[in-house]
């Protein structure tokens, strides 16, 4: 008999999953936002594009490679070569140590889902809060009142807060969420009438609200104007979580300016982007979390590291432990 199982969520962790699944089990993937990708993502606006979640990621393992051959070959992924430094108020740019390539998804890094979920059907716009067993199976209900399923297995692949609020006190692994601790990020998005005259690309920040700078029009396939994303640190942006975003967006404008003289204000465009759950500063030290006797489990970058190699090693490595069960 087919297996049905539903993954909450369609970032790399639940697409990756998917992938390893289908063909052996009947699956239902379902987002709350309007498309694929969850921290993959990217914003068009008045001519510019930011990637305003995930800059840049890693393909160390041979498993990671294989798995985004195809996208490389079509060129949905593609190596950024860019001249990344590290800044520091009233110092000299440093070269940041970079002994392996880096990728994006080109033209956007929501390229990347968007690639990955063709062959996935996934259900766009359905925000799951609640879980419920009954004697059929497990019963998912959504903001909208809509029941899904039954299903065999369910899998959240939420953010840890997230998650654990989903698969509730039944899920005998509930444990591991506690060791979690996610940080909070804004991205400011701000888009220039022309060069920025900058020698890199990319830039670490010290001792700053800012943690983080990109040329994101300088990334490949991008055919676009001048778009500077300005990243807040991950401490910063957790003691500043619930100002204003106008208090947040002249904060980090300032810090620009102290740090590399760019006069924010002269941008064209400008917006803040608020993550609530962006990275992670303690993991659970687990590659996912799993309660076999009643077939829930929760997996995601935040199991290894908030990174985007990281949810799809805690994605895949659930895949396999779940097709030997299958
Ligand atoms: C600002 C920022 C910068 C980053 N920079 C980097 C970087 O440079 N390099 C790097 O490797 N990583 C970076 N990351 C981290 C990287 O983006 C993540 O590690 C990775 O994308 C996580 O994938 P995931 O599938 O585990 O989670 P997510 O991408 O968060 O996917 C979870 C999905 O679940 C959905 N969801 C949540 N709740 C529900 C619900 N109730 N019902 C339905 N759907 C739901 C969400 O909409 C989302 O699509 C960055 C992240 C941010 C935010």
């Amino acid at each position: 008999m087919t297996r049905k199982i539903a993954i909450i969520g369609a970032g790399l962790a639940g697409l990756t999953l998917a992938h390893r699944l289908r063909g052996s089990a009947e699956i239902a993937v379902f987002d709350k936002s309007w498309r694929p990708g969850g921290r993959l993502s990217t914003r068009q606006k008045a001519g510019f594009q930011f990637d305003h979640g995930a800059q840049y990621f890693t393909i160390r393992s041979d498993e990671f490679r294989d798995f985004l051959q195809p996208a490389l070959t079509e060129g949905a992924v593609r190596p950024w070569d860019a001249r990344v430094v590290t800044l520091e108020a009233g110092q000299h740019p440093v070269e940041a140590n970079r002994d392996e390539p880096i990728y994006v998804g080109a033209p956007s890094m929501n390229t990347l889902p968007a690639f990955l979920a063709k062959e996935i059907s996934v259900s766009c716009e359905i925000e799951i809060d609640d879980c419920r067993r009954e004697p059929e199976g497990w019963l998912l209900s959504d903001r909208a009142g809509i029941t899904h399923g039954p299903f065999d297995w369910v899998v959240s692949t939420a953010p840890a807060p997230q998650s654990r609020l989903l698969l509730g006190e039944d899920f005998a692994a509930k444990a591991g969420f506690d060791a979690v601790r996610m940080r909070g990020c804004f991205s400011l998005m701000l888009g220039f009438e022309s060069s920025l005259g900058i020698a890199w690309q990319g830039a670490f920040v010290k001792n700053s609200p800012i943690g983080w700078l990109a040329l994101d029009s300088s990334k490949p396939g991008r055919d676009n104007a001048t778009s500077l994303l300005v990243q807040a640190a991950g401490a910063w942006a957790d003691e500043h979580l619930e100002d204003t975003p106008e208090q947040i967006e002249s904060h980090l404008i300032e810090e620009l300016r102290t740090l590399v003289g760019i006069d924010g204000g002269t941008a064209r465009h400008h917006a803040l982007h608020r993550w609530r759950y962006a990275g992670t500063a303690e993991p659970a030290g687990e590659n996912f979390l799993i309660d076999q006797e009643n077939q829930l489990a929760a997996c995601g970058d935040w199991c290894i590291k908030g990174r985007v190699e990281a949810a799809f090693v805690s994605a895949s490595k659930l895949g396999q432990l779940l097709l030997d069960r299958l």
